[in-house]
């Protein structure tokens, strides 16, 4: 046992020498602590009060900047590879290390990693650092995406390291603690792969298996199930990142996590209108990861990791190439048919009705065509009547179209068996209230950054761990944003 209680194993650096480099976080000038998610380290069942019941934060400090190391580990960064914008790249943990694997009471492996701790062998031209904001943005974008019900990497601590990084200008600096089923990446296995040496390959699949699919053990065609199973896991999070309006704006295969969390949140957005093109990211010029292509890029980014794991799916090359191909050609089929009955639940309906399709598209492409928020069109869904004000984004639902299309939708809620109380009861697990607001995750940002003023970071995150309620003074959150507060950049290099 060790000062926060962690208990940490390292079962990834059994894994040949190639995979990983151990190395100490460097060291940071005046680690002070900006954000600590209490609910996520009891769950973890860490000790971070001190005898008289405050949060020891001298201690979270040290252990969680890195300045102190806990006796008995040893850190190490991962090598990994990755197709970035469909090119392939070697590439690693540039600026983050993993402390070590926290077994928990339950026996749930958690890998805690400090992001933002400095160069490592695999830090190219990077500082190895990370700015305040982008890190406060992904612990509050992640801990929302939890709060959503999404699998997602958490955040468990922000500490600003006292130092300036230097981007197009000085910024804080931050370190954020994140805290992940692992870190096993479709490009772990592009670096396997290009180990051009089988074992190598097998021992990450072996490893990954006991680690995320230990029911597949012993398994003759363990490659097939494994992909198998990633691929289902996938189709899982494309779902989900369909369903609340997630564009996560860099799905390069370095950011997708075999397990099927949600990982690295850079450029990544909350979708305001309906937009099935909508890109947010400054880099992003030609769509390839805009909202509505992220299911085929997902598929795309599983083609890699088939085209990897072919070597130990037959001898032959061929035969390999057939099976991989079959299964990963499931996977668009397969995540239409989910889609379809996750967007019926959207709307309250559970039976399969043969019109649905018609009805729900119908809809999407009215949001389109107009502009219309997509949270807050299922937001007014839930409401027992149309909204009635005179504000402009209420104004649309008097639309003659919609009003149209919302008779239609009230005869298909008659064809359900049970009561509309019942369909709403469904709505409420599938639409969320609130999401976080771009433009108001910007506000609180810069904020926190200019002014050291948490005030509505705090705030929203507390609302957003309670998405599907509708809870006091969080209007703000729930009102679609002006057309000019809709134009938002995010930028990579953070
Ligand atoms: P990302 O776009 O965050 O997925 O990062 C892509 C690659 O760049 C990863 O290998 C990161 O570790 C690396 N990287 C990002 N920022 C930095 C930085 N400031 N210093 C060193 N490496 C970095
Ligand atoms: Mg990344």
């Amino acid at each position: 046992m060790n000062e926060l209680n962690f208990k940490f194993d390292f079962s990834y650096t059994k894994l040949p020498r190639v995979f990983f480099s151990c190395l100490k976080p460097q060291t940071v000038k005046k680690p002070s602590l900006v954000m600590f998610n209490q609910n996520l380290a009891h769950d973890l069942g860490l000790f971070t009060q001190t005898e008289t019941g405050t949060i020891d934060q001298e201690k979270i400090e040290q252990i969680l900047s890195g300045n102190k190391i806990l006796a008995d580990t040893q850190p190490y960064a991962q090598a990994y590879a990755g197709h970035q914008f469909g090119y392939p790249t070697v590439l690693g943990d540039g600026r983050a290390v993993v402390l070590g694997e926290h077994i928990t009471k339950e026996s749930k492996r958690f890998d805690v990693q400090l992001k933002g701790s400095g160069r490592t062998p695999y830090s190219r031209g990077g500082d190895g650092r990370a700015a305040l904001a982008p890190m406060l943005r992904e612990y509050l974008i992640s801990e929302a995406m939890h709060a959503l019900g999404i699998p997602t990497t958490r955040s468990l601590a922000v500490i600003a390291t006292g130092e300036d990084v230097y981007r197009e200008t000085a910024l804080p600096g931050a370190i954020l603690t994140r805290v992940a089923q692992s870190h096993i990446r479709v490009g772990s296995f592009e670096f396997a792969y290009l180990q051009n040496d089988i074992q190598i390959l097998q021992q990450l699949l072996e490893y990954s298996v006991c680690r995320h699919f230990p029911e597949l053990k012993g398994e003759n065609n363990l490659a097939e199930l494994f992909l198998q199973a990633v691929m289902d896991r996938q189709v899982d999070l494309m779902i989900d990142w369909m369903r609340v309006g997630f564009v996560h704006g860099v799905m390069n295969t370095d950011n997708m996590s075999i397990c099927g969390e949600t990982i690295d949140y850079g450029p990544c957005a909350f979708m305001d209108a309906f937009d099935m093109g909508v890109v947010f990211s400054s880099i992003d010029r030609h769509g390839r990861y805009a909202f509505g292509q992220q299911p085929n890029i997902a598929q795309w980014n599983l083609g890699v990791l088939a085209q990897c794991l072919a070597p130990l799916m037959a001898n032959d090359a061929k035969d390999a190439y057939v099976i991989a191909k079959e299964r990963v050609e499931s996977f668009l089929p397969n995540f239409e048919k989910q889609w379809l009955s996750m967007m019926q639940k959207k709307l309250g309906l559970k039976s399969q009705q043969k019109g649905d399709l018609d009805l729900i598209k119908n809809l999407l492409t009215w949001m389109q065509k107009n502009k219309v928020d997509y949270t807050y069109t299922f937001y007014c869904l839930m409401q027992e009547s149309l909204p009635n004000s005179d504000n402009e984004y209420d104004l649309i639902y008097k639309h003659k179209d919609f009003i149209h299309w919302y008779q239609q939708w009230k005869q298909r809620l008659k064809l359900e068996k049970y009561s509309e109380k019942n369909a709403l009861k469904l709505m409420q697990k599938y639409n969320p209230v609130i999401i976080p607001r771009n433009y108001l995750v910007e506000e609180a940002l810069q904020k926190a950054q200019n002014d050291h003023d948490l005030t509505l970071f705090k705030e929203m995150h507390a609302h957003l761990s309670k998405p599907y309620s509708e809870q006091k003074n969080c209007e703000y959150l729930i009102q679609p944003p002006k057309p000019e507060d809709q134009e938002y950049i995010t930028y990579c290099g953070t």
